[in-house]
């Protein structure tokens, strides 16, 4: 891929030879080693957000990591193969393309990661970059609190100096797996005269933590993916990782973790070959007979959708090469990241509420469309909901006032 070879200065949207050999790679890993990894655990695998099947998609985790799969785009030292965004982009698709399972190391990986690389210490980055992309350290990530959701800067978990450490209290709520996280990153007030986003850190913190309690509980689809993590006088040393536990400087909590909301709703967190996977399975849905088209006799209506679907999520395969092109000219996302956030979410809900209307009463006894499906109506919500991420475009892409 090229970004600007074509003679109007435009991009050249063909793969080089050496990003094909990439790709071939890529996808003869995945077939052997997905179906070495399904036949080890008799083809039935449970859902990665239950405490059996997380255990299990460790497992894959770690395979991945043992050829440095896991975190293609990293450095070498860190387990990475220094592979381009455009490879990272590659891989991704032949990943959701070869029916891989959602990484549950992601949270760490795609969300926290990035970050680390920016504000972390050369320590820090050490430490806990390899360590996380092997499945040792696992992270989850303590933002939501009971009253603050989408006002996250009305957050009131404290964090209070004192010697050798911080006096941790307060309630962090909605954590993603956190039940089956061995590390936490989160952000507390350090200052308690301070309001608002000010004076607030970027802590991690190990969750086997004296006075630190983890709930799991249920979520609507019945997996006990989410917990509470309640914070009653937890000590936390300064030297509980190496390099220190503050991610930047303390006090500047609220630009770190809107760096790390930028890979979140930007580029790393859900990529295009997610949804050209899904868009793939859509089309295959459609062509069977009886279910969509095959006979051509179909709802023209139906028919419409598939069509629409598939084309939304092409439109964000080229959003994203146009992306991955600035970052690599060395440009940022910055707000536009919310509307990438709007459109990557919406997109899942249209796919697959689409599927389930081409299924009809079959999707009652279809399980894969329709537990997807309800995950992807939270899609709207994590991440930052997308009202907020109206507001946000509103305000700081499109320059409207704030009333
Ligand atoms: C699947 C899933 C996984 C999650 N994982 C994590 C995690 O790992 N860690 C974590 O910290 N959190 C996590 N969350 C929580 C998520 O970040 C919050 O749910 C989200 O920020 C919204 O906060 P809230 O639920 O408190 O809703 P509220 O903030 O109470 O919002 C309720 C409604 O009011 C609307 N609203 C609020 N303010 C405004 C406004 N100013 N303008 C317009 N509309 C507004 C919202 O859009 C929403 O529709 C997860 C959520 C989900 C669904």
């Amino acid at each position: 891929m090229d970004a600007a070879s074509s003679d109007r200065g435009g991009m050249d949207l063909t793969w080089s030879a050496e990003e094909d050999e990439f790709r071939a790679e890529a996808a003869g890993w995945l077939a052997t080693n997905l179906a070495e990894w399904r036949a080890g655990h008799d083809g039935d695998i449970p859902s990665g957000d239950t405490a059996e099947g997380f255990a299990i998609h460790l497992d894959w985790e770690r395979r991945l990591f043992a050829d440095r799969w896991a975190a293609v785009s990293w450095p070498a030292e860190h387990g990475g193969r220094e592979a381009s965004l455009w490879e990272w982009l590659i891989f991704e698709e032949e990943y959701y393309r070869a029916g891989a399972p959602p990484r549950v190391t992601q949270n760490g990986i795609f969300l926290l990661a990035p970050s680390i690389f920016e504000f972390g210490n050369a320590e820090q980055q050490a430490h806990i970059l390899g360590r996380m992309a092997g499945a040792d350290d696992l992270w989850c990530q303590g933002w939501s609190e009971p009253n603050a959701g989408s006002d996250l800067a009305s957050l009131t978990s404290k964090a209070q100096k004192v010697d050798g450490g911080w006096l941790l209290n307060g309630q962090k709520t909605w954590t993603t797996r956190g039940a089956f996280c061995t590390h936490l990153f989160g952000l507390f007030r350090t200052d308690p005269e301070s309001a608002r986003h000010k004076g607030l850190t970027y802590l991690l913190v190990p969750l086997d933590l004296a006075g630190v309690t983890v709930r799991g509980f249920g979520r609507l689809d019945g997996d006990d993916g989410f917990a509470e993590v309640f914070f009653e006088d937890a000590f936390l040393p300064d030297d509980a990782l190496p390099g220190g536990v503050v991610l930047g400087e303390v006090g500047s909590g609220w630009g770190v973790a809107m760096a790390t909301t930028g890979s979140e709703r930007g580029l790393t967190l859900r990529s295009p070959g997610r949804f050209l996977a899904a868009a793939a399975r859509l089309i295959e849905l459609w062509q069977q007979a009886g279910v969509g088209g095959a006979d051509g006799a179909a709802d023209p209506a139906l028919r419409d959708r598939v069509i629409d679907a598939w084309m939304r999520a092409e439109a964000y395969q080229l959003f994203t090469l146009k992306t991955v092109t600035a970052l690599a000219e060395g440009g940022a996302m910055g707000a536009e990241s919310s509307i990438n956030k709007v459109w990557w979410s919406e997109l899942d809900v249209a796919l697959h509420e689409t599927a389930l209307a081409l299924l009809g009463p079959e999707a009652e006894v279809d399980d894969a469309w329709t537990r997807a499906w309800q995950f992807s109506l939270s899609g709207p919500i994590y991440a930052g909901t997308n009202e907020i991420q109206r507001n946000i475009a509103a305000e700081r892409v499109l320059g409207l006032p704030r009333k």
